[in-house]
């Protein structure tokens, strides 16, 4: 059986019940640091306020928990082994002692993943069934049936006379895309997929020589994806070693008490592993007598976080156009500075276009802006603190008044344009610093240029 859309079936009501259930049942498995109170509090915020944007709206889901929260898989879990404790009492009332007791030994569960064996009778099956679906009104099972052979997560589970038997279980749309072995990885991990996969065939496959027929299409799959012959043998005959009772039973190792400190660094198969510099760095550190006290608990790992990968960078939940930035006039009627203005959203240097990336008008402050003579075409790059409005009042000023002239342009305008010049702000910077602004000026005169910057 399973359960249909489990996660956004599990109303609140139902899963802080079942979480307060599991609380009041086991408290000591709890830490002191949380009270019942505080859990069931910070769930309720985690659950309620769950939102999302898609398309440049923004979302709330109302019902059920999200899919990507930490707490999802955990909630669900407990929520599905609360209705089963109300299902095993119901099953008391409902059927004699046999069936309810083999309901109980019989049924297993992995999150919304249900398997019984069913030794009864179908009117009880269908009564059984029913009464699962009567547990809450929100979830819902299905059920899947057969008195041969039925898959249960990848699990073939098949009956015979005497015995069941159990064989790996792909689903009919399983390409066998593993890893692809030049993916970008850390070679451990591509080295690791060969033994995993073997190893779960092992653990799975009850029939040695059906387990032997699963290997070697497990070999087919891996060199499909590119996986050195030398390493899909090596992991196979790794996992074959292994004995089958401790495999499905695998003793937890001794876990010393050293607490583990991941070195966290995103991978790259360029970069060099840096783990034994910290290794040496960890023994800079303890000459400390505070940092000895909180090292000498830890040991270092070599961690490696994924990169973005192309998945990561091509795909948005955004489709919005990206924002057009224009150069417009102020338009108020008192601007000396609006007939000078060219507007739109690119300026032509010549040879290159520059696209603006902010709005601007003749009342932007921080701007480097563009003055173009209207008698040769020729261009001057200036830089500008207060408004361009007043910025281009001084110009005006000095093509007007030669006594007051400080830069070469001045008189060009006067002779070469009769006064008459174009002026377009094509970058604004989102600072006042002046320094940077003079920079950035600085770095427009080196790429375009302009031929009215340089002395006459
Ligand atoms: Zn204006
Ligand atoms: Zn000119």
């Amino acid at each position: 059986m399973d359960v249909t859309n489990l996660y956004t079936n599990i109303t609140t009501s139902l899963g802080l019940k079942a979480l307060e259930y599991w609380i009041d049942k086991y408290p000591h498995k709890i830490h002191c640091r949380f009270s019942k109170q505080f859990i069931l509090e910070a769930s309720d915020i985690v659950l309620k306020n769950n939102t999302f944007s898609f398309d440049d709206k923004h979302y709330e889901q109302r019902k059920g928990t999200a899919m990507g929260t930490k707490m999802a898989p955990t909630y669900a879990t407990l929520t599905l082994g609360y209705l089963e404790e109300i299902m095993y009492e119901k099953t008391k009332q409902h059927f004699d002692e046999q069936t309810s007791g083999s309901i109980k030994s019989h049924w297993k569960r992995y999150l919304d993943d249900c398997f019984i064996i069913w030794n009864d009778s179908d009117a009880n099956l269908e009564a059984f069934v029913n009464l699962m679906n009567d547990l809450d009104p929100d979830i819902k099972f299905t059920m899947d049936k057969s008195s041969q052979s039925i898959p249960f997560l990848d699990i073939l589970i098949t009956k015979h006379e005497e015995h069941l038997s159990t064989d790996i279980y792909y689903k009919p749309t399983d390409t066998h895309q593993y890893l692809h072995f030049s993916s970008c990885h850390p070679s451990h991990t591509k080295r690791a997929i060969p033994y995993n996969l073997a190893r779960r065939i092992c653990t799975i496959v009850s029939d040695k020589e059906i387990r032997d027929k699963r290997l070697s299409e497990l070999k087919t799959f891996l060199l499909q994806q590119y996986y050195p012959m030398g390493i899909i043998e090596d992991g196979i005959k790794e996992a074959i070693k292994l004995d089958r009772e401790y495999l499905i039973n695998p003793t937890r190792s001794q876990t010393s008490d050293l607490k583990i400190l991941p070195l966290v660094t995103t991978h790259n198969p360029r970069n060099k592993n840096i783990t034994s510099t910290v290794r040496q760095l960890n023994n800079v550190l303890k000459t400390d007598e505070e940092m000895t006290k909180v090292l000498e608990k830890y040991t270092f790992i070599n961690s490696k976080r994924q990169p973005r990968n192309l998945r990561r960078i091509l795909c948005k939940s955004s489709f919005h156009q990206q924002h057009l930035y224009s150069v417009k006039k102020c338009s108020d009627l008192r601007c000396g500075t609006c007939n000078y203005m060219k507007t739109g959203s690119t300026f032509n240097f010549g040879n290159k276009d520059f696209t603006v990336k902010a709005d601007m008008t003749c009342e932007s402050k921080n701007v480097i802006y563009c003055i173009t003579c209207a008698g040769c075409g020729q261009f001057y790059i200036g830089e500008t603190g207060t408004t361009l409005r007043t910025r281009i009042r001084i110009h005006k000023q000095h093509i007007n008044q030669p006594e007051y002239r400080k830069i070469n342009v001045s008189g060009h305008l006067d002779i070469c344009g009769r006064g008459q010049f174009s002026v377009f702000p094509f970058y604004q910077l989102y600072t006042d610093n002046v320094v940077q602004r003079r920079e950035k000026e600085k770095y427009f005169i080196k790429l375009l240029k302009p031929s009215l910057n340089s002395s006459l």
